[in-house]
């Protein structure tokens, strides 16, 4: 401030080059500082911890984070050497690798007036709600999701993200869902017709191949990580039909090969039975939801090496919040009583079928932050604890093409580390209650 004021003194030459000298102190105090920060290495006392890779629960271990990386797991609780390093007590907590939903919306969530606020909130609306489901659900101990569609803030959010401006987890998104014309994804379902305008590839709405293959396009240009499109009928939109099939498989085909050019793997939303033959066949990576499955499908997803992703949290939510009269607009409530209770079960028998299962929830159907939910009813359809989280972890890391960075506490991974009160193997409820949460090497909750 004194430096500036005194520029208008004449001896203008001299001022300014005491102010580059002030500068360039500045510069090296700065650069000093960050040194400090990063050479500061944090290790992490665990009284019990998971492994995710061989499915056991260790116990005394430290774990060594410098920057954003686990450097080491050591055995027994070892203290560092250098003072400026910081030492947390988890003792008396089980320590496990950042958790994965492979299926939000970050972008909304459910309330009474949801269908009225397509047309009330402005895209900066949703912006500043998605601030805060983001925080919301990284609090949760989800550190990594993949987001399935929103109106492509997501994207974004993202960014904003990535770049440390706002607070959330590690963002994998889809931005825009595709769907057909009426079709569950249909941006404009339930809409007078003198607002509904004719949607196309650009908004997500295809027919034909030749649209399928645009549709794709220009997701990759909007910013997306992947491809999700809506394979049948679905609870919560518009529409009368909670399962039709309502992609041709050319179409399916045509998206997978196109998604494939970018690197993009495509999820398929299916709850009808002949929808989600036509994607595994059309070469989808994973089935959302997966409802009414028989048993030739399951057969079908294992001979493709397609995951489901069973949502169970969601089928829950909807059927409870379907019995609140005015809840959901009338058209929405049959098919919430209908398909909502049945998927825990179909998940117990894929499960039991050998179907490959990818943990993720439908977050946004119902709050952020209860993703932890998913586990317990997971657990009641006859899936062990161990490999619930381990669906959450190494199987949705591998399926990102991320499993050599995220989903375990190894030398080299990325410094992804939340911790629960109790052994989730013994009281699987604990996992609804995330105490401490680092991603990326910082610590959010502690
Ligand atoms: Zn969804």
């Amino acid at each position: 401030m004194m430096l500036w004021t005194q520029l208008g003194n004449g001896n203008k030459k001299s001022e300014t080059n005491k102010f580059l000298d002030m500068k360039t102190l500045l510069r090296v105090l700065v650069l000093l500082c960050t040194i400090t920060v990063t050479a500061q290495d944090t290790y992490l006392h665990c009284g019990k911890l998971i492994d995710t890779k061989s499915g056991k629960v260790l116990k005394e271990k430290t774990i060594v984070v410098s920057g954003n990386k686990i450097i080491s797991v050591e055995n027994g609780y070892v203290n560092p050497t250098d003072d400026k390093d910081a030492v947390i007590d988890l003792k008396s907590k089980t320590v496990m690798p950042g958790l994965i939903d492979m299926h939000v919306h970050i972008e909304g969530e459910t309330n009474p007036k949801s269908y009225l606020e397509e047309y009330t909130l402005n895209d900066a609306d949703v912006a500043f709600n998605s601030v805060n489901y983001a925080k919301v659900t990284l609090m949760s101990g989800f550190t990594t999701v993949r987001d399935l569609g929103g109106s492509g803030v997501n994207v974004s959010l993202r960014n904003a993200i990535s770049a440390g401006k706002i607070v959330g987890p590690r963002i994998f998104t889809a931005e825009k869902a595709l769907g057909t014309t009426g079709g569950h994804a249909d941006p404009t379902n339930g809409y007078k017709k003198s607002i509904v305008g004719n949607p196309g590839p650009k908004e997500g709405v295809v027919n034909g191949v030749e649209d399928a293959v645009k549709a794709v396009r220009q997701r990759y240009k909007n910013g997306a990580d992947l491809i999700k499109i809506t394979a049948t009928g679905g609870v919560l939109s518009m529409a009368k039909s909670g399962q039709n099939p309502q992609f041709t498989i050319e179409e399916i085909k045509a998206i997978c090969e196109t998604a494939n050019d970018y690197g993009f793997h495509v999820a398929a939303h299916a709850h009808g039975d002949e929808g989600m033959q036509r994607a595994i066949l059309g070469g989808v990576k994973t089935i959302e939801h997966g409802t009414l499955m028989s048993a030739e499908t399951m057969e079908l997803m294992k001979k493709h090496d397609v995951y489901l992703v069973p949502t169970i949290t969601a089928g829950k939510f909807v059927s409870d919040k379907a019995k609140i009269p005015g809840y959901y607009p009338e058209i929405i409530v049959p098919k919430a009583l209908n398909i909502g209770p049945k998927i825990q079960g179909m998940f117990g028998r894929a499960y039991k079928a050998g179907v490959g299962i990818a943990f993720g929830t439908d977050a946004a159907v119902f709050y952020h932050g209860d993703n932890g939910k998913e586990f317990g009813y997971m657990v009641e359809a006859g899936m062990p604890e161990m490999e619930t989280i381990q669906s959450a972890t190494t199987t949705n890391a591998m399926l990102l093409k991320m499993e050599t960075e995220i989903g375990q506490i190894k030398s080299g991974f990325i410094a992804d580390i939340i911790a629960v009160n109790e052994d989730p193997t013994a009281t699987i409820s604990t996992m609804e209650n995330v105490v401490f949460v680092m991603k990326d090497g910082v610590i959010y909750k502690k």
